[in-house]
């Protein structure tokens, strides 16, 4: 079986050694990498640039000079990598970096990537394999290569989504998004407001504010949120609409503004899938897949990581086992009814029961831990321990509590339930 993998960023990575160790005499398996960057490790690289790159193509990585990651190293290793110990739990986005470039090395990733390979087409034929049309970036060279299945590992924080705003042609300040963002000092002495309270909206004000004259994080959660921020730093409803240099917000207040900078998360995108593939998008809800993963139409096409708020690494590693394991005929896939039948249950439960909407069809937060079981269970793979689930929800609640401090939180894990934090 040949198997094509696209991206090598950490779910890549991941699928690329799953691939290699599910690859036996009985049922050999041959990968191939292919990534459009020269580099392993995908949105951890950091761009100084924005726009688009020396190729034309559109920068990829969102990564800003400061981060430092908004879950403990403790969680965000792979199972049999784990992260190093370290005299903190929340690292540098270098050190993870650099923990990727390790792992690529140890498990001998690196020479079955083609690096500067643009994936321009994934299509089925009719022999049951999959065409993909790739672009040699570096001599501008066209090709085509077959495989029987394909892991799709591009990622999903690259292709903005910006709130259609009232207005937004009338405003005459700057407005970026944080896809485009690098470092805080363009945002000295300005009024921003800051569009969106997820994890980067809440990163993001707090970092600017140490430069900004005054951030406005405008969103549309019910409450406060109640972490402390520095008194620049206030919190107002939706805008409602834009003027020349200023904002309005629902509450009928008025602020004068520079910048409008959008935190409002990023579209699921697969420009180089054909639609032929059976998969579509709807408000960021890849569908129909079994389990998030599987392409119910065609089921040797795979996709490593679209869940969000997860143990990424973890998952991804875990999902690419899930796959091989159908892929080997080690596991046999329910029929496709079923699986469409399955699907439609969870919609059920997630748009009626819990009044999530479609662009929340792959989170997982509070659900993760049912999710690696359900997916350890249909593929009768060891499951993750469950202490990973235990520390993310923690970090995630210290994260809304205390967002200026609890990155100097530190943990360790006991054994596959426990931990302790340490300070
Ligand atoms: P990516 O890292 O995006 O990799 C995809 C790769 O595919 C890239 O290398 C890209 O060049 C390549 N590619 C795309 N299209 C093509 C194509 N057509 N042909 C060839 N190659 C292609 N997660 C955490 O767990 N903890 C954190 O603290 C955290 N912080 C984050 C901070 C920021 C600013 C962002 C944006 C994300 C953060 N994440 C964090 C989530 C992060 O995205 C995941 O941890 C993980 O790195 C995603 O890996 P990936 O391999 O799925 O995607």
């Amino acid at each position: 079986m040949r198997v094509a993998v696209i991206g090598a960023g950490s779910a890549g990575l991941a699928a690329l050694h799953q691939c290699d160790l599910a690859n036996t005499a009985e049922h050999p398996v041959e990968v191939v990498g292919y990534e459009k960057t020269d580099k392993v490790g995908g949105t951890w690289v950091y761009v100084p640039e924005t726009g688009k790159d020396s190729y034309g193509l559109p920068i990829h990585s969102s990564m800003y000079d400061s981060l430092r990651t908004n879950l403990p190293k403790e969680v965000m290793g792979y199972p049999d990598f784990p992260i190093p110990e370290n005299d903190k739990s929340y690292l540098h986005r270098t050190e993870i970096l650099e923990f990727l470039n390790n792992y690529c090395d140890h498990f001998k990733l690196r020479e079955k990537i083609r690096f500067l390979h643009n994936v321009e087409l994934v299509e089925p034929l009719e022999s049951n394999k999959w065409r993909l049309n790739l672009r040699n970036l570096q001599t501008n060279e066209t090709s085509s290569e077959e495989f029987d299945a394909v892991m799709i590992c591009n990622g999903h924080y690259f292709a903005p989504a910006l709130a259609n705003l009232a207005g937004k042609d009338v405003f005459k300040g700057q407005q970026l998004h944080s896809h485009d963002y690098r470092k805080p000092e363009p945002f000295a002495d300005k009024r921003v407001v800051v569009i969106g309270a997820g994890p980067s909206g809440m990163d993001l004000a707090l970092e600017i504010s140490k430069k900004a004259k005054r951030v406005i994080l405008s969103h549309h959660l019910k409450e406060t949120i109640l972490t402390k921020f520095p008194d620049n730093v206030v919190q107002k409803v939706d805008v409602a609409e834009l003027k020349e240099n200023s904002a309005v917000f629902k509450d009928g207040s008025e602020e004068d503004i520079d910048i409008v900078f959008y935190c409002t998360g990023y579209k699921y995108s697969f420009p180089f899938l054909s639609p032929k593939a059976g998969v579509s998008v709807d408000s960021n809800m890849v569908q129909p897949l079994y389990k998030h993963v599987i392409a119910v139409e065609k089921p040797s096409l795979a996709f490593i990581g679209l869940p969000f708020y997860v143990c990424a690494f973890s998952m991804f590693d875990l999902q690419a086992r899930f796959v091989l394991k159908f892929w080997t005929n080690e596991c046999e896939l329910p029929s496709r009814q079923a699986m469409l039948q399955e699907l439609e249950a969870e919609k059920r439960e997630r748009f009626e029961a819990k009044g999530f909407q479609k662009r929340q069809f792959h989170m997982m937060g509070p659900l993760q831990g049912d999710y690696y079981n359900e997916l350890a269970l249909a593929a009768k793979l060891e499951p993750l321990p469950p202490v990973l689930t235990k520390l993310h929800n923690e970090s995630s609640n210290r994260f809304l509590e205390d967002l200026v401090h609890y990155r100097e939180d530190r943990y360790r894990i006991l054994d596959t339930e426990n931990y302790v934090q340490l300070n």
